[in-house]
């Protein structure tokens, strides 16, 4: 069964991945990231993609820009210190020696006193289920009205309970190098995710919930955000099929199981279908010698194994002269074995099956009903939206991969096929790119500089910074994890930030953002409660805020993998890790600022739909001149960066981006169509709907007698995503629309921050998003759940790309 405390449990790690798409432009712009909770499940088709880190000494332009911004920022002396050693800490390993004076006594990872040992995250599981059963007995008992009054927070505190070790050993059992603790969190995460699944197959909590739901006299002694936290409870049980007959309830349970294998087996298998395509070396010719020595297998008589996937296969498919070649490489990646259709399909006519038995049209309806979204028919309204205004601009792009065929074959207007644009694309690209001069600026992006600049921006826009802590022994699980808190100038100490941003081997290379424990306010009878029992808490960040309130503090993982800097030299950052690190940074935010009184909504716990605005958002402060401005310093001769460097270096990540957009929203809408009530129809035919509408909306043609592949085989983020394709979408549109209206002015302005903090961040997921957006931007109408929103949000998105 889908249990549906946990399903609200995994909304929290985001992970942000390069999608695994024949697209457009994949290797040229950085907008080809998603980022979910889901892609965890999704296992990566390729191998990584080719490293673009920096790990050589840039040259350094001495000259100093007459254009660059002087730095304005003020600090106290406190702040100052904190301020340069920030820059430190993440700059010089041995810098970081110096900043542990005093011995500090061995604590548990996060400085949770269990888990000091592997063992301790049983005993970390058994204590949080023993008071979870308590709590589960007083509500199933309620009867009292005073009883029915406190069901809220009972019931939060119990997912607190429980998600408190899911989330953290399940960030463990990802990421910490020694497998003991791998394998010790991983039985820890078992024991409380079978007991999730028994409760969400015993009415009890349901029926309380309910019975409180319904009495308007205990309703009414709950305020806004209880009241929505009870909601979405109560939706979450239904979604659970809890409260269908019998026989429909061991349907439901048999369906969700089916599904879950039929999904882990889809995603498997596409990673391991016909891996490589072989070929004699002199065939390769335009290749790039290394990569074909150093990436593809190859034997004594010469053959290559060609990997059909991944970076090697993009770099043959935008480098080989041979055109037959190219085709085969393209026609081998479009075409997914039949097991694997016969997977796909299975999945997708099961997810509707169980749609149907809770009473709803389709999988998207279920999915999209507490999204911003509301419905399928909203979705394709707002992808048609964006399809209609990003052609034309997709479309000039287009010309100008034609141009560059014609003239390379001295033709007149030809015809340019699917499997060769990447070809032709990347003479374009790497064309403008030398008209540009494709600057290298990542000397004036020492990883210290940007953490800096990240704590310098929160200040003027927020008021709070990031201050660099010692950690106690056995607190973290690698030497090269910071400890940072937040701290906020009105309310002191409010998060815990730890930064794993370094490749080691085994560890996951897509960067993500992990609240290991979310925000919540503890009642005083629960810490008489802990006292008697273990005289103390888990010992993990706590604070009291300015109403002498206890809160538990949001606790964060950032997870990157930038390239280790050899020897003591400093960890320098190409521009397109300076976005990745803000994106994630704009994840952390929406968890620290969110701080709400229930863990239910905090934070980065809102609709999957809107999870990525603050985080795309993030992206524009990065590419700003007034923020760069603030800390972008030349790491040996302190610098600032010339401002013609960044246009540039700006202009070339843009290049090409629209039809990357509307190839994005192609597959968006795929998804859409996958998930429709079409599954159940006998002549379902997932082949047909995929050829269907890259005929009707492709960009590219096939060649003559081409019917065009069965690719959705191999489109495995369907499992992942599941009808939530378009999100990441709908939040750069969103994003785009809110930096121009409210922050392009004065990116660094402490009043259009705080607008934003007040009307977005602080509210986590207790809010609908469209109140959130509708009053940041004075936009009453996008408030009332009106028909025509999700199409305007898709005008937005051309809106701010034809700007
Ligand atoms: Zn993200």
């Amino acid at each position: 069964m889908q249990p549906s405390l946990a399903r609200r449990m995994t909304s929290r790690s985001l992970w942000r991945q390069k999608s695994l798409i024949p697209s457009l432009t994949r290797s040229t712009t950085n907008q080809n990231y998603i980022c979910n909770d889901c892609l965890r499940k999704s296992r990566r088709i390729g191998a990584r993609y080719l490293h673009q880190g920096v790990t050589s000494t840039p040259s350094i332009d001495s000259r100093t820009p007459l254009t660059a911004i002087p730095p304005a920022v003020n600090f106290t002396s406190t702040e100052k210190h904190d301020d340069a050693l920030l820059r430190s800490i993440f700059d010089s390993p041995d810098a970081y020696k110096s900043f542990f004076k005093t011995p500090k006594p061995r604590t548990g990872l996060f400085q949770n006193r269990f888990l000091t040992t592997p063992k301790g995250f049983i005993v970390f599981a058994n204590s949080c289920l023993k008071k979870a059963r308590r709590v589960v007995d007083r509500v199933s008992r309620a009867s009292s009205q005073e009883d029915h009054v406190r069901i809220i927070k009972d019931l939060d505190r119990l997912s607190d309970l429980l998600c408190r070790v899911l989330d953290l050993s399940d960030f463990i059992r990802n990421t910490h190098p020694d497998p003991n603790f791998v394998s010790a969190a991983d039985k820890a995460f078992q024991s409380v995710y079978e007991y999730m699944n028994i409760l969400n197959t015993t009415t009890d909590l349901y029926t309380s919930l309910k019975a409180a739901m319904f009495n308007p006299v205990v309703v009414e002694h709950w305020d806004e955000v209880s009241r929505s936290v009870g909601r979405t409870l109560l939706a979450d049980f239904e979604k659970s099929g809890i409260n269908l007959p019998d026989n429909s309830k061991r349907r439901f349970v048999s369906l969700s199981n089916d599904i879950s294998r039929l999904g882990r087996d889809f995603v498997n298998a596409a990673s391991t279908a016909n891996p490589y395509i072989t070929f004699t070396r002199d065939k390769l010719n335009g290749m790039q010698p290394w990569t074909i020595n150093s990436l593809s297998r190859i034997t004594n008589s010469g053959i290559v194994y060609l990997p059909v996937r991944g970076p090697v296969a993009h770099h043959a498919l935008q480098t080989v002269k041979d055109e037959e070649v190219r085709y085969k490489i393209w026609k081998e990646q479009q075409t997914a074995p039949k097991e694997q259709i016969t997977l796909l399909e299975n999945l997708l006519k099961k997810r509707a099956e169980l749609a149907r038995l809770v009473g709803r049209e389709s999988h998207s309806a279920v999915t999209l009903a507490d999204k911003m979204a509301r419905s399928p028919e909203a979705v394709t309204t707002f992808l048609h939206s964006m399809l209609s205004h990003t052609r034309p601009l997709a479309n000039k792009e287009v010309s100008a991969i034609t141009s560059q065929k014609a003239k390379l074959h001295n033709l007149t207007n030809p015809t340019v096929y699917a499997f060769e644009k990447d070809y032709y694309l990347h003479q374009v690209i790497e064309q403008q790119k030398n008209v540009l001069g494709d600057p290298d600026i990542s000397a004036y992006f020492s990883l210290g500089t940007v953490m800096q600049g990240l704590s310098r921006l929160f200040t003027r826009l927020y008021g709070i910074r990031l201050v660099p802590r010692e950690t106690a022994p056995g607190e973290i699980w690698n030497d090269d994890v910071r400890r940072l808190d937040v701290i906020s100038d009105t309310e002191g100490h409010i998060a815990v930030v730890y930064c794993d941003l370094f490749q080691r081997e085994g560890k996951n290379p897509n960067p993500a953002h992990f609240t290991v424990r979310c925000s919540r306010a503890i009642e005083e009878e629960e810490i008489i409660e802990e006292r008697l029992e273990e005289g103390e808490g888990d010992g993990m960040a706590t604070a009291r805020n300015k109403d002498g309130v206890l809160y538990q503090l949001p606790t964060i993982a950032l997870i990157c993998d930038f390239s280790t800097p050899a020897g003591s030299s400093t960890p320098l950052l190409g521009f397109n890790e300076v976005t990745t690190l803000f994106h994630e940074m704009g994840h952390a935010i929406h968890s620290i600022v969110g701080r709400t009184r229930f863990h239910e909504v905090a934070g980065t716990r809102c609709p999957t739909d809107f999870a990525e605005f603050p985080s795309i958002l993030m992206e524009h402060f990065a590419r700003s001149p007034e923020v760069l401005s603030l800390f972008a310093r030349h790491y040996r001769t302190d610098a600032p960066l010339p401002q013609e460097l960044l246009q540039k270096r700006v202009k070339i990540g843009k290049l090409m981006e629209n039809s990357e957009t509307y190839q994005q929203v192609l597959l968006a809408l795929l998804d859409q169509e996958l998930h429709s009530p079409q599954a159940l129809e006998k002549s379902f035919d997932s082949t047909q709907i995929y050829r269907n509408l890259d005929r009707s909306y492709g960009l590219f043609p096939h060649r003559d007698g081409e019917e065009g592949g069965s690719w959705q085989g191999y489109f495995t983020h369907l499992f992942g995503y599941g009808g939530l394709y378009y999100s990441y979408m709908l939040d750069k549109a969103i994003a785009d629309k809110v930096w121009k209206e409210v922050f392009v002015k004065d990116p660094v302005s402490r009043d259009a921050g705080e607008r934003y903090k007040q009307e977005v961040l602080r509210w986590g997921g207790s809010r609908d998003p469209w109140k959130c957006i509708g009053r940041l931007l004075k936009r009453e109408d996008l408030v009332e759940d009106a028909e025509g929103r999700m199409e305007e949000v898709g005008r937005w998105g051309a809106e701010v790309a034809a700007a």
